[in-house]
């Protein structure tokens, strides 16, 4: 799952993008209202952190753009202790949740869970055919064997199996893993595929990665 951090505070955004980095989720960082609207217009996000107090353009105005432009896209206001009024403007502009600074990481964690569950974004352990992503650990079970994988794997598995049976496009990998506009990466697609596949092998998992030559890669094996 893809996060967008919007904040202008650097130290407390990355202090976030670091933890939600740990938790595997991968991480764009805007420090401010207009680059963050530009990111959350790719539509390539499953969850928008969004501070209020920005410069350059302020995060209600963000949150009300995206939902004009049906952007819908979950999202979490940053709220200081004397922006009530904010919070509940926020809400009424389409914010999903909202968390108060200074908030802990269990309950960010825990409001990103359940912001991206209401829209129905993930399983919380992903299946397909015989295999289960185990999200806490980050591995791949197959009856009684279990193998760990790499974050960027882990993403990637993760996006073939909610795409299960259709093809997902290297573009939409890379944009969705490396992050936006970032085309050095197409190769590593190839590489990170080639590590899944041997570790399907490993567990002996019916499941296979097609390459669906010059479009992108699908699973196969379900049945
Ligand atoms: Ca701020």
């Amino acid at each position: 799952m893809r996060i967008l951090v919007i904040e202008d505070e650097i130290g407390l955004a990355e202090a976030i993008g670091a933890i939600l980095k740990k938790e595997r989720y991968s991480v764009d960082i805007a420090n401010d209202g207009q680059s963050g609207l530009e990111y959350a217009l790719t539509d390539d996000y499953d969850c928008i952190l969004l501070d209020i107090m920005l410069p350059k353009m302020n995060g209600l105005d963000v949150l009300s753009y995206l939902r004009v432009k049906e952007i819908e896209t979950p999202v979490i206001l940053l709220t200081a202790k004397s922006e009530t009024e904010d919070k509940i403007k926020g809400l009424d502009c389409g914010a999903d949740d909202y968390l108060t600074k200074p908030f802990s990481t269990g309950e960010l964690l825990a409001r990103i869970r359940a912001a991206t569950r209401r829209r129905g974004a993930v399983d919380i352990n992903p299946k397909y055919g015989d295999i289960t992503l185990e999200m806490k650990k980050g591995e791949i079970i197959c009856g009684n064997k279990s193998i760990s994988l790499g974050r960027k794997e882990f993403q990637m598995l993760e996006l073939l199996i909610s795409n299960s049976g259709n093809i997902v496009t290297k573009e939409q990998f890379v944009k969705k893993i490396w992050g936006y506009n970032d085309e050095s990466e197409y190769n590593n697609v190839e590489v990170y595929v080639s590590f899944l596949r041997k570790k399907l092998a490993t567990l002996d998992s019916k499941v296979q990665i097609k390459t669906r030559r010059g479009i992108g890669y699908c699973l196969d094996g379900a049945k």
